[in-house]
């Protein structure tokens, strides 16, 4: 049996680890935390709201215990405005013509993965690694795989310069998980405007953007996670104090009565959920790429998969989805590599592939939503504020990049999605 290292227990190295180990290969799992630390004094790592077609690759391990019972959504909500106070559009659209996402509280899932690891046939080790452990693991294992996420040990495999487009945090975020101070269900703040249950978007080309994303919290259950983004230095950019999610809410209530006047109504009606005192989070990161892997001091190699790999803002919600993607993607070309070695041009290969296949194409469509849009990607915006069912092609374009990101980014394709639409 060929024995693989997996360090880090995200949706990345889960993923990863299940699917080997049900694969027949021979697994240590490395978290940093106990199946109750996860769920008792973990934070969220973020609201990774994934489509449908991602839950898919959950399925087929054995490993989604929640999706057909959680709050789930199933298209987008967009209120966008160049300037705060600025023109008004609105877009509607379903992500996937019907299907239903979910971002379900990753605390309850990681604890439950970890939980059952060693029942289905895994090794499950808890350290928190370091740098020389990591080497000395990378030394007595065919293959490491890092999925630390944004940790410092994802820093044993280099930045790609030829691909990371970022030096610096593009915004700062917050989130708290909210639900309805009166008692509603938290579908009722958005059904006046949709029938469907969507991830509200707000998006201010001078300030940020918020988003409240339909969320299954693990004790709360149906709420929403509100996310917000601000632009370094501009009008959100209000929650480096804060030390509670009380706090990160109140703020968040302001900003939304401040810039949209039209939903202060759910502000004035949102709360966050008390009595989970971990369910929020502040902070900035640059979004990076790393290279297709990193050797270490004693000779062996650690391979990148999900946020180590490549690191998304949150802006457009790709990180997540491209996270269960690359497991998947990693864990199919191991096995295709059968008894033959693990070497540096298969390491190669495997992330070209990656980043051709999926991953870089992912990563500029999600980079295009940090910026006012150019005239070809606002033809395209314009066209789908006009008509709903091209708002529902546009927004499907979310869970696989590669749909959208040629029309919205070719003047002809875009020209020709305007003339189908727009008659
Ligand atoms: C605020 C926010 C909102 C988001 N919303 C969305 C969204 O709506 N949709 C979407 O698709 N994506 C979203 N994302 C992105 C998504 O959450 C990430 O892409 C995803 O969690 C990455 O998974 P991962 O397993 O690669 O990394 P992580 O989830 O970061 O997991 C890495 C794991 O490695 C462990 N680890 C780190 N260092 C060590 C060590 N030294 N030893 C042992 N273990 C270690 C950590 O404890 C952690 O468990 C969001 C991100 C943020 C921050």
């Amino acid at each position: 049996m060929r024995k693989i290292s997996v360090i880090g227990s995200g949706p990345a190295g889960c993923i990863l680890a299940y699917g080997l180990v049900k694969g027949g290969f021979d697994v240590t799992l490395y978290s940093d935390r106990t199946p109750e630390q996860w769920l008792k004094e973990s934070k969220p790592t973020g609201s990774a709201y994934l489509y449908d077609e991602v839950i898919d690759i959950e399925r087929a391990l054995g490993m989604d215990h929640w999706s057909s019972t959680s709050f789930r959504g199933q298209g987008f909500l967009l209120d966008t405005l160049p300037t705060v106070g600025g023109k008004h559009t609105v877009v509607k659209g379903r992500t996937e013509f019907g299907r239903q996402g979910a971002a379900i509280d990753q605390r309850m899932r990681t604890s439950r993965w970890l939980s059952d690891f060693e029942s289905i046939g895994g090794r499950l080790v808890i350290e928190n690694v370091t740098p020389e452990r990591l080497d000395k693991i990378a030394a007595k294992s065919e293959l490491t795989c890092l999925a630390a996420g944004k940790a410092s040990l994802a820093n044993a495999i280099p930045r790609d310069p030829e691909r990371a487009v970022f030096t610096s945090p593009p915004r700062y975020c917050a989130m708290s998980v909210v639900r309805s101070r009166s008692g509603k269900h938290v579908s009722e703040w958005f059904s006046p405007r949709l029938p469907y249950v969507p991830t509200k978007f707000n998006q201010y080309g001078d300030t940020g953007e918020y988003f409240w994303v339909p969320y299954e919290h693990k004790t709360a259950g149906a709420t929403f996670a509100m996310l917000l983004e601000a632009r370094p230095g501009k009008g959100f950019d209000r929650f480096r104090e804060c030390s509670s999610g009380e706090e990160v809410t109140k703020i968040a209530c302001d900003i939304v009565r401040e810039s949209a006047p039209w939903e202060a109504w759910i502000a004035d009606d949102m709360e966050y959920v008390h009595e989970d005192p971990h369910a929020w989070l502040t902070g900035q990161f640059t979004p990076t790429v790393r290279k297709a892997f990193g050797k270490l001091p004693s000779g062996g190699y650690v391979i990148p998969v999900g946020d180590t790999a490549i690191t998304f803002d949150p802006v457009c919600g790709q990180g997540g989805n491209f996270t269960n993607r690359s497991a998947k993607f990693i864990s199919d070309v191991i096995f295709a590599r059968g008894d033959r070695a693990y070497d540096e041009a298969w390491m190669e290969q495997v992330n070209k592939d990656m980043w051709d296949n999926f991953g870089g194409v992912a990563y500029t469509f999600n980079n295009m939503f940090l910026e006012p849009f150019d005239e070809t990607a606002q033809l395209v915006l314009d066209t789908a504020a006009e008509n709903e069912a091209a708002g529902d092609v546009m927004f499907n374009g979310f869970p696989r990049a590669d749909r959208m990101f040629p029309v919205m980014t070719s003047p002809e394709l875009a020209q020709r999605f305007s003339a189908q639409f727009r008659g």
